[in-house]
């Protein structure tokens, strides 16, 4: 029996099973789960014998370059030149088509666009699509398909996928580190992936430059009144000044959310291509994928992200204001 019993999900490993040429993809500014997922399935379709190619938009980061062949990735303006055709596309990790990135026609590739995710579904997405939102990561959809196609887990999938779940989960904190995960990790380790050497790998292998730009970043703090909005902002200058880049303000926010009176913390980034992205998180029960809906953004109900066509001081302002007045909703004075 599968080891998830349904349609769309069973119609996708069918598809993957007959057909041979394969790309893999996922969204810009990708985090360990949309790694994790790109790499273990392609191993995984490789061990079936499928000519698999992975392209991203953006480059992989720093911390998740360990993962075997994460230098296999493709960036699309290869794929572009030389305009290669496949039986199928497989989206991972989104919601919306346009989430690969803006400059990207997958279509162009192929006819058939597969899509696998764990975000709460906004939008159709590919021709046969998979999401629920009840699994922590992408990445432990990816390990059940992998199980169910007959692939063996080696090491290597086994630690790309245990990256997927840790990231995704927050090293095994938020609200979607379920039992379901918990089992799925246990049978990750049995299959040779290392806690230890894992986490050593993607918290504590830093490059200065990264810490120096999180000091400076988490210098910017800014409360609402009330305490319980907090945001900072880092913008390319910044980012430049330090030698590090745009990846390594990934998880910043945490600091943010770590402080005992936030409700929302809100990370603005100003990378100087005429919009400001916006990462939300909440600590309780303020539903921040809700607010980014509104702004076409999305992600999950405690973590979720938007981009606003705004100069920074202005985006600030607004997002500020209306926040103030969304989180009385939830959150009693
Ligand atoms: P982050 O703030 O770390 O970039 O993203 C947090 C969550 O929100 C992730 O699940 C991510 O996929 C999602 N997310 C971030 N930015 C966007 C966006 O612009 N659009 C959508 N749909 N989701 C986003
Ligand atoms: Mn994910």
């Amino acid at each position: 029996m599968a080891r998830i019993a349904d349609e769309k999900y069973l119609k996708i490993a069918e598809k993957l099973k007959a057909l041979d040429h394969i790309l893999i993809t996922s969204h810009i500014n990708p985090d360990g789960d949309n790694i994790a997922s790109i790499v273990s399935l392609g191993m995984g379709l490789s061990q079936l014998g499928k000519t698999v190619t992975m392209a991203l938009v953006s480059p992989v980061p720093h911390i998740y370059k360990f993962l075997s062949c994460t230098d296999k990735i493709y960036g699309f303006e290869k794929l572009e030149e030389e305009r290669p055709k496949f039986d199928c596309a497989i989206v991972l990790d989104v919601g919306s088509l346009k989430r690969v990135g803006e400059s990207v026609d997958i279509r162009k590739f192929t006819g058939l666009v597969l899509n696998i995710d764990h975000h709460v579904k906004t939008e159709n997405c590919g021709d046969i699509s998979f999401v629920d939102s009840s699994y922590s990561s992408t990445a432990e959809i990816i390990y059940n398909l992998l199980v169910d196609m007959g692939v063996k887990i080696t090491p290597e999938i086994a630690e790309a996928l245990y990256v997927g779940i840790m990231t995704d989960t927050g090293g095994f904190q938020f609200q979607n580190t379920t039992s379901s995960a918990m089992r799925a990790v246990s049978e990750l380790i049995e299959a040779g992936a290392g806690p230890e050497k894992i986490s050593q790998k993607v918290y504590f292998s830093n490059r200065a430059a990264k810490i120096v730009l999180m000091g400076k970043v988490l210098s910017t703090l800014k409360f609402d009144p009330s305490g319980k909005i907090g945001w900072i902002t880092a913008t390319k200058e910044v980012i430049d000044e330090c030698g590090a880049n745009s990846d390594d303000l990934e998880n910043v926010i945490n600091n943010i959310t770590s402080i005992e009176t936030v409700e929302v913390a809100i990370l603005f980034r100003d990378l100087h291509d005429g919009k400001i992205k916006l990462s939300l998180r909440a600590r309780n029960s303020v539903d921040v994928q809700k607010f980014a809906l509104k702004y076409q953004g999305g992600g999950h109900k405690k973590a979720a992200g938007m981009v606003l066509d705004a100069p920074l001081d202005e985006a600030v302002n607004k997002v500020i204001f209306e926040f103030r007045d969304y989180i009385r909703e939830y959150v009693k004075n």
